[in-house]
């Protein structure tokens, strides 16, 4: 337990980096122009789920299709039912097949629920309303004009929009959509994913450690995230630190639409990734960005491939993804503008939170009731509060959130 700990301090001790231009705003920015949307395709309307519409949709069927009974019941014509009063039976309309049935004042059709109303009709009543008394009944209820009837086209007009370009598909839309007949949809392409991790004290999951050796665990953690937001992952590697297989590595990631390439970004001696990204050819457009955690994350692109090296420590990896990686793979895949952002909402702290460093600080925490807790330590290879996390806290450089306080929170839900 957290016993009675009042305030999170992050980023005492961190360093100053004078030189560290870029903001994520900046980053993110020249990444998003740098990426387009990939050519759609067309699929089955169960396969579009959460995919993001190509193009805009419009009703082509007007719902419900015809004026239909909600209920099972009778037919009338309102302005003839008096309470007590008798009407004749002239006639039974089933769902599904229309018996062009007409009635006149004081007459009534037997119908059954989504069965299209005879003409003259204005109402139904519902048989729990009724009497029947072989070919009459008498309504127990007053009868308005309209009850009961679902008129065509109140639900959704002809040509209304259904769908707009870049809007993400739930399930009741994919509903409407077979409602309208429609059997497949055309959506954003799919995004092809390839995943290289990097480092010589890495042990894949299953094998036993040496001493100094720790488990590779983010090429599973962006695997996961990389199937949260729906984009294929086709390839998936670990290089040892070392200059011709990491560059081998590259090449065949260099044939997907993202590649994304942990570790071996920052500044030390078996940081190869850089060296390696300009000896296949690619460039790099952008390295370090003033982010905590997060700094040495690095952008490029090579032909149609955009390239992201996030930093290897855990937290690092898993926040910059979500600030960078994700956002473009979104775009790639044909989302709207809203849908580029996590989604934001206001909570109250639970503790006092300072951050003391020069960049902004994504705090993990837990949102429950409406209240945000930080929760583990905030340092960047602490994956234990970040597996509990379902919510980060943006703490901008210098800034001191009081206990209490109403702050914006990204769900990661
Ligand atoms: P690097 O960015 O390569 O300097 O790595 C920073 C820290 O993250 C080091 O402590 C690495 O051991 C760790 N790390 C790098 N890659 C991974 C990975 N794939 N899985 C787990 N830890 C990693
Ligand atoms: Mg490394």
């Amino acid at each position: 337990m957290r016993g009675a700990r009042a305030r999170v301090v992050v980023g005492a001790n961190s360093r100053r980096y004078r030189k560290l231009v870029i903001t994520e705003a900046e980053a993110l920015a020249h990444i998003l122009e740098s990426v387009n949307p990939l050519s759609p395709r067309r699929v089955p309307l169960v396969q579009a789920r959460e995919r993001f519409a190509a193009g805009d949709i419009l009703a082509r069927l007007a719902l419900p299709v015809f004026d239909n009974s909600a209920m099972d019941g009778y037919a009338v014509v309102a302005s003839s039912c008096r309470t007590g009063q008798s009407q004749r039976v002239v006639g039974e309309q089933p769902a599904g097949l229309d018996r062009k049935l007409r009635i006149a004042p004081g007459e009534t059709v037997r119908i059954l629920t989504g069965a299209p109303m005879p003409e003259g009709a204005d109402a139904v009543v519902m048989q729990e309303d009724v009497q029947r008394d072989g070919s009459q009944i008498f309504i127990h209820a007053q009868v308005e004009p309209g009850e009961f009837v679902r008129r065509r086209g109140l639900d959704l007009i002809d040509g209304q929009k259904i769908l707009s370009a870049g809007e993400r598909i739930q399930p009741q839309t994919l509903g409407l959509l077979a409602a309208q007949g429609l059997t497949d949809v055309e959506i954003g392409a799919e995004v092809r994913t390839a995943i290289v991790t990097t480092g010589d004290e890495l042990i894949r999951p299953g094998g036993s450690l040496g001493a100094g050796q720790i488990y590779e665990s983010n090429s599973t953690l962006l695997h996961a995230l990389c199937e949260k937001w729906e984009a294929s992952v086709s390839l998936v590697e670990h290089c040892q630190d070392d200059a011709s297989s990491l560059e081998a590595a590259l090449r065949r990631g260099l044939a997907h639409d993202v590649l994304v390439i942990v570790g071996g970004v920052s500044v030390g001696a078996r940081d190869l990734v850089k060296p390696a990204l300009t000896a296949v050819g690619a460039q790099t457009d952008l390295w370090r960005v003033s982010v905590k955690p997060g700094k040495p994350f690095l952008f490029g692109r090579a032909g149609g491939c955009a390239i992201f090296g996030l930093p290897g420590n855990p937290v690092s990896a898993f926040v910059t993804f979500l600030l960078f990686v994700r956002p473009a793979i979104l775009r790639m895949m044909g989302a709207d503008e809203k849908a580029l952002s996590l989604p934001t909402y206001d909570a109250q702290l639970a503790e006092e939170v300072q951050n003391q460093s020069d960049r902004p600080h994504y705090v993990r925490g837990q949102v429950a009731n409406g209240k945000f807790t930080p929760i583990g330590r905030q340092e960047s290879h602490a994956l234990y509060g970040l597996s509990r996390a379902n919510a980060l806290l943006r703490v901008p450089s210098g800034e001191i959130f009081p206990g209490g306080a109403t702050v914006p929170i990204l769900a990661l839900g």
